[in-house]
């Protein structure tokens, strides 16, 4: 029986020499598969056989591959690296999905590049495995995101203050272009590569734009649409991403590089779970602001492509930057009343999702159950208001929101909000059993996440207080 390989057609590599080196990836000593994911594979129209372990850790090439390490630079925590790139990821090349869609393989966590600087190219068993527990949490949420494909244990340990099992995640994105790819060139004043990268881009994932009068305007705005939309999928499940730098915001506008991300429980504007993100700079209620610090970098980046002149490029850039508020506003508007259960447009809607917010805060009452007992809460105040330590202003809340309400808000609310989100202290248990060799936990917490609208009572509930304060690490 043969079985059905990637088919690779490598257009990054090709239409933009200069933008990536070619390295292969360190073969892992002894690859064993921990998770296949076997319906993404499908997708691709792939099967992940006998030899997914070899292939998908690097140790066999697969026919086709042209590994590459990609070039780019960002903003971290607000200062410029001039270059990053790809320090432990290789990018196998794209396949064309069964619908049609081009779509990236890299492996992560595959060995030391030329970007590597002093790392050491490889990645631990548990925040690879927690990248892909949570971008199929966040794809069954339907909110776009880079997908995991695999993680094989490369069967050799990793140096993190203590020695643990190593592995290699394969990712699968729409692509890897990121807002710091294009800060790359604009630093260095290459802007022919950065024209290249910007027809790539429209061609590869906004092709409407070649055609529009200003093609890099229209690309920035649809840019602008599509991570707008992104931030205000993650706010409504309440993801803190933790590490929104410009390298990890991806032109697609799907959610990238799983770090120190995690969703929310009790709602707090404020919270973070980032060990490195003192200042909050990348806290829950500030994403949105990020989102426009970040746009605004991307059109710092474009400038020379705004207008070839030059004169006017600044006044452009101005003018975009100042929609992308009201387009963030109009998109969480959207995601908001779909989790209020409302149906059409009123010119109170949004003061009644602020009004709930406000309700919410600092009363300890968790964002997703919150929303999920809404249902219930259509006819009984008493399925939400134990969640909350004063229940006056959620009282009055209610008494405001069942006012607006209409006919089926009941089924309306429950499609919209889910039961099930990957649980703090349960992705740290699964996490801590499969670094000690036992998966059985990571599977059943696999397949409750990826179900999320099924209530399952033994993964609804918050941490117990016993729990702690949750604080998360740059996964490594
Ligand atoms: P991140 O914070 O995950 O976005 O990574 C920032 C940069 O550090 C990227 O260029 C990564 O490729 C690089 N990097 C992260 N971990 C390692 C590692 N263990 N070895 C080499 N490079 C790394
Ligand atoms: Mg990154
Ligand atoms: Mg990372």
């Amino acid at each position: 029986m043969t079985i059905p390989a990637f088919r690779f057609d490598n257009t990054y590599k090709r239409a933009l020499p200069g933008m990536w080196l070619a390295v292969d990836p360190v073969p892992a000593p002894a690859p064993k598969a921990l998770v296949l994911n076997h319906a993404l594979a499908q997708e691709l129209g792939v099967a992940l056989g006998e030899d997914a372990a070899a292939v998908l850790s690097g140790a066999s090439l697969p026919e086709g591959a042209e590994p590459i390490a990609q070039a780019y630079a960002g903003h971290q925590f607000g200062g410029f690296s001039p270059q990053l790139g790809d320090g432990r990821a290789h990018l196998l090349g794209e396949v064309i999905d069964t619908k049609g869609r081009r779509r990236d393989i890299a492996l992560k966590g595959s060995g030391r590049t030329p970007f590597s600087r002093g790392g050491d190219g490889k990645a631990a068993v548990g925040p690879m495995l927690r990248e892909y527990l949570l971008g199929e949490a966040m794809h069954a949420l339907g909110i776009p995101t880079t997908r995991a494909l695999a993680v094989v244990a490369t069967g050799e340990d990793v140096w993190r203050e203590t020695a643990l099992p190593g592995a290699v995640l394969t990712r699968v994105a729409a692509s890897h272009v990121r807002v710091g790819t294009f800060q790359f060139f604009a630093a260095r004043g290459e802007v022919e590569k950065l024209r290249a990268l910007a027809d790539y881009t429209i061609a590869r994932h906004y092709p409407e734009c070649a055609t529009a009068d200003n093609p890099y305007v229209a690309l920035f705005q649809a840019v602008t649409g599509a991570q707008a939309r992104l931030i205000a999928g993650w706010m409504g499940v309440g993801f803190i991403h933790g590490v929104m730098n410009t390298d990890n915001m991806a032109l697609s506008g799907e959610t990238i590089d799983y770090g120190p991300c995690a969703f929310m429980e009790a709602y707090a504007a404020g919270t973070v779970f980032s060990s490195i993100d003192h200042g909050g700079r990348y806290a829950y209620a500030n994403q949105p602001l990020i989102l426009g610090w970040n746009l605004a970098r991307l059109a710092e980046a474009l400038l020379p492509l705004f207008d070839a002149d030059g004169d006017r490029a600044v006044d452009i850039a101005n003018g975009l930057l100042e929609g992308i508020a009201g387009r963030y506003r109009a998109e969480w508007l959207a995601v908001m009343r779909a989790k209020l259960g409302l149906v059409g447009v009123e010119d109170g809607d949004a003061d009644l999702a602020d009004g709930l917010l406000a309700a919410m805060e600092g009363q300890g009452a968790d964002w997703t159950l919150t929303f999920r007992r809404l249902a219930a809460a259509v006819a009984d105040d008493g399925a939400v208001l134990p969640l909350f330590a004063d229940a006056g202003p959620m009282r009055a809340w209610l008494g405001r929101w069942r006012a607006r309400l209409s006919d089926g808000a009941e089924a309306r609310l429950l499609a919209a909000n889910p039961a099930v989100i990957a649980r703090n202290h349960q992705v740290e248990a699964a996490l801590a059993a499969a670094t000690g060799g036992d998966m059985a936990p990571f599977h059943a917490l696999l397949a409750a996440v990826t179900e999320p609208f099924v209530e399952r009572e033994a993964f609804m509930l918050p941490a117990p207080s016993g729990f702690g304060r949750y604080v998360t690490y740059c996964g490594t």
